[in-house]
């Protein structure tokens, strides 16, 4: 008989690792979930706490770990830029030891290891849509370069680490994504959008709104993950995973305040530096080997997200069920 697979997800209390253990938990899954609770929350997990196969271990990526599992999804690195540029070395380094750290694991156990990249690795891209071969134009020295070259860094490692050592890994290229759980303050577009559009506050946008990104509903990207998860070995990556549909924030703010019916006008604030003019995922590789696409278009996708934060703003605390 087949055991359960023991799988170890870093980052597991933050807002994509909570809908990735969810979903690995129903697939029949042993889950440890590893996170200093640096960005993410007990909340966001409270809901698997009682499961039997779930267990919760309060630890920093960027010290050794020593356990055994099957699988690896390192997820850990806080996402926003406002929370990665707080603490930029904190950032560096958990990118870069966290990934030295769980490749090492990787290596020791013969676990397949997924890393979660990103759309950053792009930097400002002048090749629109980004494919996977396009190789980035990223300030080193600018304010998201400790998020972004971090990035990179760790997907150095893994290719080394699986060059040298034969270590089985998965590198998905995230795109934007959103969704339930996403924190209130963190800053990201769609979260401060909906927040203040709830609010009746001020719709801040930055610059003159024209710049792009493309938003992938949660729960699509996680199939996406665990689609590249157990795909044939040979399928490495690096894979784009997000929604084509592409947007200005601009829209999106209208958008938010016509789903809303919010009375909140629009603001506009400084463009932040280095701010990426536009963004949008070529999905080829991820149809062709995986069979994958979003499904959620962003309408339905933030309808789900304003209820949620409807009853967040309201309720306050405890455990959201879809
Ligand atoms: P998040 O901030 O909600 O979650 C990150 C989690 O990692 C948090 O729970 C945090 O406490 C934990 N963490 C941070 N540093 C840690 C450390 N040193 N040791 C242990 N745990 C640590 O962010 P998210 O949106 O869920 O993103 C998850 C991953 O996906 C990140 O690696 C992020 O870079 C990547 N990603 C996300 C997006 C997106 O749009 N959400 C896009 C591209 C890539
Ligand atoms: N490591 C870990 N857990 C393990 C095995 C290794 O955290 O189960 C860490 C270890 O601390 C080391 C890092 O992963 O610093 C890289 O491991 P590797 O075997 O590549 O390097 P070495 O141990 O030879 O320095
Ligand atoms: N943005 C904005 N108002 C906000 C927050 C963000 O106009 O309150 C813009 C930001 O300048 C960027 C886009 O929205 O162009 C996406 O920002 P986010 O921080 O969500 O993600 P990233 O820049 O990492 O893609």
């Amino acid at each position: 008989m087949q055991s359960r697979k023991r799988i170890l997800v870093t980052g597991g209390a933050g807002f994509l690792g909570s809908f990735l253990c969810e979903r690995l938990l129903k697939e029949g899954n042993d889950v440890l979930c590893v996170d200093n609770y640096y960005t993410g929350s007990r909340e966001t997990i409270l809901h698997l706490l009682d499961d039997p196969h779930f267990e919760v271990l309060r630890h920093d990526v960027t010290f050794p770990l020593y356990v055994e599992v099957d699988e690896i999804y390192n997820l850990a690195c806080p996402a926003s830029p406002v929370h990665y540029q707080f603490d930029p070395v904190q950032t560096v380094k958990t990118n870069v030891h966290g990934a030295i750290n769980m490749l090492g694991l990787a290596k020791r156990t013969k676990a397949r290891i997924f890393q979660a990249s990103t759309s950053e690795v792009y930097g400002d891209p002048a090749v629109h849509p980004q494919t996977e071969d396009y190789r980035g134009s990223v300030n080193t020295i600018g304010p998201r370069a400790c998020y972004d070259e971090g990035k990179r860094c760790a997907e150095t490692l893994f290719f080394d680490y699986h060059r040298q050592y034969g270590v089985n890994i998965r590198v998905a290229r995230i795109f934007n994504t959103y969704g339930p759980r996403m924190h209130p303050n963190d800053g990201r577009v769609v979260s401060n959008f909906i927040v203040q559009a709830l609010r009746n506050e001020p719709i801040t946008l930055f610059g003159d709104g024209l710049q792009t990104r493309s938003f992938c509903y949660v729960e699509d990207l996680v199939e996406g993950f665990l689609r590249l998860m157990a795909a044939p070995d040979t399928v490495t990556g690096p894979m784009n995973l997000g929604n084509p549909g592409e947007f200005q924030m601009r829209e999106l703010a209208e958008m938010v305040i016509a789903l809303t019916g919010s009375a909140s006008r629009i603001v506009h604030k400084p463009l932040p530096a280095d701010d990426p003019t536009r963004r949008k995922p070529d999905i080829s590789q991820a149809k062709a080997e995986l069979g994958w696409q979003p499904t959620v278009p962003l309408a339905e996708g933030l309808a789900k997200t304003i209820a949620y934060f409807e009853w967040k703003l309201s309720a306050g605390s405890g455990p959201w069920r879809d």
